[in-house]
């Protein structure tokens, strides 16, 4: 079966065609700007170079159109046509309380991701226009939707309430969600396999820290307990995100700046995080390492304060799950950046597990990196969530 994966936003859309029996990727891309003049579609079949077009794309449509002809293109095509095209499973954002699962598609499904654009209005219209182009052009083909806070739906109500009027709850669904649940569900998965150990009776944190970062608890496979909340602005630092703070502040600068809501949630979601504490160096993780290795003061601050807050929720899960097994960090930081993670490891000694410093020189493979005889076992999974939202498509098709 060839599943095709699609990851739509705004004006971008990434997606991936894989063959679901081998777990072979045939083909991956993005088109940007879509909607706006300059638009670039970048096309890479398996084991070939990129092939980048310029050409506009007024709408989403158009996108899907150009992505489908790459895929049967008879030159740099890696299909005969698009009966070769079994299934496509799309990345939606926010599944509110609706959606506990992934689930195949129809006008109802469609409707109800509607209803939850209001918590997500930003991605949600986005990734529903990409199924919408998608059903145009393939109307044949079945499509599953595949949510990024599903996973986290078995919070319990102590998990997920905030301490606000329940009526706000009740009135219009305020609560905690959580977000990159694909993500958090297939890494907690591969760590248990990796371990060779039944999921159900583990305890595992995983740290998905990447431009955007969440922790989350996952008790016996399922999550109880994650950091971003009704939006992903809540929990760690991020690149640009200010993660958890005081809600006066935002008043505070708002009068001090002359700043509205918007306005400064704006700040709050593109100019703080790393890059705000950094005092403007990067909100990338590398240019940070760099700079605060050339002597840079604000840099070396922000990537302590960031590896203490990660410390900081990760104490706070062990607390959630009267211990843990297993703490896995995964996303571009987690499985990439090394410094950060043995910054993150020197929190953790009081667990009775140390980070090997040889065994963490590594990038991007699934790996031990806690010393042998460790209480707690510390671990690099990189994450696929493209890879998760295929298997979950196949799923639901066969
Ligand atoms: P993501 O959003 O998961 O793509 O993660 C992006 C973040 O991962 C950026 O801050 C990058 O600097 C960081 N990252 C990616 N590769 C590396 C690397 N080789 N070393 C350090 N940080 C990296």
């Amino acid at each position: 079966m060839n599943i095709l994966v699609i990851n739509c936003g705004s004006s971008s859309l990434k997606y991936q065609l894989i063959n679901a029996d081998t777990e072979e990727v045939l083909a991956k891309g993005l088109c940007e700007r879509i909607g706006i003049d300059g638009g670039m579609h970048t096309y890479q079949p398996k084991g070939a170079d990129k092939i980048k077009t310029q050409t506009d794309m007024p709408d989403h449509t158009k996108a899907v159109q150009l992505v489908l002809d790459a895929l049967t293109d008879k030159n740099s095509g890696v299909i005969a046509d698009l009966s070769e095209i079994d299934a496509v499973g799309h990345r939606i954002v926010h599944g509110g309380e609706k959606f506990s699962g992934s689930v195949l598609i129809d006008d109802e499904v469609l409707a109800a991701i509607e209803e939850c654009n209001d918590l997500a209005p930003l991605h949600n219209p986005a990734n529903l226009i990409g199924v919408n182009s998608c059903r145009k052009l393939m109307p044949n083909v079945p499509m599953v939707a595949v949510f990024d806070t599903a996973f986290h739906q078995t919070m319990p109500e102590k998990a997920y309430l905030y301490g606000i009027p329940y009526d706000y709850y009740r009135k219009y669904k305020v609560r905690r969600y959580g977000f990159h649940g694909t993500s958090h569900e297939y890494v907690a998965n591969r760590t248990a396999e990796f371990l060779g150990k039944d999921i159900k009776d583990m305890k595992i944190i995983v740290c998905h820290l990447g431009n955007g970062a969440s922790v989350s608890a996952v008790n016996g496979g399922k999550c109880v307990d994650t950091s971003m909340g009704l939006t992903p602005l809540e929990g760690l630092i991020m690149g640009t995100r200010s993660g958890d703070l005081d809600p006066a502040i935002l008043e505070f600068i708002a009068g001090k700046e002359n700043l509205s809501i918007r306005e400064m949630l704006n700040v709050l979601n593109k100019k703080s995080g790393v890059l705000g504490l950094s005092d403007g160096v990067s909100s990338d993780f590398r240019d940070l390492g760099e700079a605060a290795d050339s002597g840079n003061t604000r840099a070396k601050v922000a990537l302590e304060t960031y590896a203490y807050h990660v410390a900081k929720y990760i104490g706070s899960y062990v607390a959630a799950m009267n211990g843990v097994d297993a703490i896995t960090f995964t996303a571009g930081v987690g499985e990439n950046n090394i410094s950060a993670r043995a910054m993150i490891g020197e929190y953790l000694t009081y667990l009775g597990t140390r980070i090997d410093p040889a065994r963490n020189n590594i990038r991007g493979e699934e790996t031990i990196i806690s010393e042998d005889g460790s209480k707690v076992t510390l671990l690099v999974i990189p994450t696929d969530e493209e890879m998760s939202i295929a298997r979950q498509t196949v799923a639901l098709c066969k």
